[in-house]
């Protein structure tokens, strides 16, 4: 561990995690192994080498698989309800770690420390949401056209629960397919980002203790720290029932026909490109503090981040003129201090990106109003610090239509509310959308049937972020997929249905006559 890592305190918030300076990325309870290689973690907030991490091989692979195998047989016929008591008390862990977790996600990904904090929140919030649902498992009863006859359809686990996750949500995005895995009577193992891996030990630690202390087996919850061929492996396994993949729409369409070539189950939450309509009816104050919040939040590093904005001819060039000045007001530096707006990008890859597309845009044509820049000097020694930035564009640039991972915003024009909904769709992905306005009309028009194709669609709240409650993905090149809320606790079991027959005959389907 370096000098400098201590400047931040994250070396008490690193021991209070159990993470050490060399760490060991395979765990299918309480133990740790790994044959793997070794990768380093180094901070995009300052460049420094948090810790290393040995990577899981390929024997570490079998020996996980096996284990969960064994673990599924127990762990499906405890009762759903004391499942969930074991989802209660990862979620009162939760609450124990909040801070250092909050604030290891912030250095290990950095994002703010707010934002940090506000991810393990909604840990503990898709805690509570799976105990409640542990009690709820329901299935229909129908009435059956033979008499003394009774149909019904019960759920049941599905087995192995892949969780493949992406680096910009390092530890929600396990929790909330985790907490409803779960509680169904699933087992799990994590395939984490190879960018966060830090973060993966540390909720690993943290459920190993919820394991042990109620005595459970291992092979309930397991991490495969590792790259991308462990994933692939994971995807191709026929034991993995179901595959739950977050991340790039590039990676997921290779996710998707792989799982669907062997007939497994596939969750798929992909990129999106995220549009706000700015009405001639929007509070405009509320426009701008939604608009810059969901542009430049997490450094433009949300899958639903809002990375264009569609506004009514009559108020774009106040809307430009007060976005121009807000930026002129951001300030750009370490996540951890609660004064700044933007963080870091995770890497340096991802600067070269954002550099890639403002090229690319400008060559298609898109006029900056705000430069972007890559920041040099003091405090930005990681290199990975970029000046969010806002460009006037056309929705049918190639680049306008592609999901870039940096804070970019692309402004749009409109005159009429149709033509803004046919802009707002008119992209591959379908992730998150949003209307500010103040006219009932225009809002109903956005959630009706020839309105927003998203998966998400609000009215005066920006596209980022999600409330654990309501199933939350998106549609299109995004991938269909719904995570954390409502009813998708389905997606995680089988469904059967099943019929008794009380009487003492037998009479068959199509009034079919069987003389024996
Ligand atoms: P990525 O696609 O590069 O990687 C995601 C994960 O896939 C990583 O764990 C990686 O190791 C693994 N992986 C890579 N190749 C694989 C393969 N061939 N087989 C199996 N696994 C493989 O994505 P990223 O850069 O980490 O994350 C950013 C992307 O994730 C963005 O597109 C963002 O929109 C998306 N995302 C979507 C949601 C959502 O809910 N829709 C949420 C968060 C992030």
């Amino acid at each position: 561990m370096s000098k400098k890592v201590k400047d931040f305190g994250i070396e008490k918030t690193l021991k209070n995690l159990g993470i050490k300076d060399e760490n060991k990325g395979t765990s299918t309870g309480g133990k740790y192994f790994a044959s793997g290689k070794t990768i380093e973690s180094y901070s995009p907030v300052d460049g420094n080498l948090i810790a290393k991490v040995k990577t899981s091989g390929e024997s570490d692979y079998d020996k996980v698989l096996e284990t969960a195998q064994n673990a599924f047989k127990e762990f499906r016929l405890i009762p759903a309800p004391k499942r969930g008591e074991i989802v209660r008390q990862l979620g009162q862990k939760l609450r124990q770690y909040k801070n250092d977790l909050g604030k290891l996600v912030s250095y290990e990904m950095g994002k703010s420390l707010q934002e940090g904090l506000g991810e393990v929140q909604e840990m503990i919030d898709i805690c509570d949401f799976a105990v409640g649902v542990s009690r709820q498992l329901h299935g229909y009863t129908m009435h059956s056209e033979r008499p003394g006859h009774r149909m019904y359809e019960q759920y049941h686990p599905l087995g192995i629960v892949g969780i493949i996750t992406a680096f910009n949500f390092p530890v929600a995005v396990w929790s909330w397919n985790t907490a409803l895995a779960w509680i169904c009577g699933n087992v799990t193992i994590w395939k984490p980002s190879e960018k966060t891996p830090l973060c993966a030990v540390a909720c690993q630690n943290i459920m190993n203790e919820v394991l042990k202390e109620n005595n459970l087996p291992e092979g309930i919850s397991s991490v495969l720290v590792a790259d991308h061929e462990i994933g692939q492996k994971l995807v191709d396994d026929k034991r993995v029932a179901l595959i739950s993949f977050t991340g790039s729409t590039r990676v997921g369409r290779m996710v998707s026909a792989n799982v669907a070539q062997r007939f497994g189950k596939s969750i798929l939450e992909l990129g999106g490109n995220n549009a706000i309509i700015i009405s001639q009816d929007a509070d405009i104050n509320m426009s701008i503090i939604g608009a810059v919040f969901g542009a430049v939040g997490t450094a433009g590093q949300r899958c639903t981040s809002t990375r264009r904005l569609i506004i009514h001819e009559s108020v774009y060039d106040e809307v430009k003129n007060r976005l121009v000045k807000a930026y002129g007001q951001l300030k750009i530096g370490n996540p951890l201090d609660e004064s700044n707006h933007v963080g870091p990008l995770i890497d340096t890859d991802a600067v070269n990106m954002y550099q890639e597309a403002i090229k690319k845009g400008k060559k298609e044509g898109a006029k900056f109003i705000v430069e972007g820049e890559v920041l040099k000097g003091k405090g930005y020694e990681s290199g990975c610090y970029v000046k969010p930035c806002i460009a006037e564009v056309k929705n049918s640039y190639e680049i306008v239509q592609h999901e870039t991972f940096a804070p970019i915003l692309y402004l749009i024009k409109y005159k009429t509310l149709e033509e803004a909904i046919a802009i707002q769709n008119d992209v591959p992905q379908g992730l998150s959308s949003a209307i500010m306005t103040q006219n009932l009309r225009e809002a109903e028009l956005f959630l009706s049937h020839a309105g927003s194709d998203c998966g998400i669609a609000n009215v005066n709240i920006g596209t980022s972020g999600a409330e654990i409650g309501g199933a939350f993905g998106g549609e299109k090149e995004t991938g269909g997929g719904r995570e954390s809320g409502s009813d998708v606790w389905k997606y995680y079991m089988r469904r059967q249905t099943n019929t008794i027959n009380y009487t003492a005959s037998l009479p068959l389907a199509q009034g079919i006559k069987f003389d024996l």
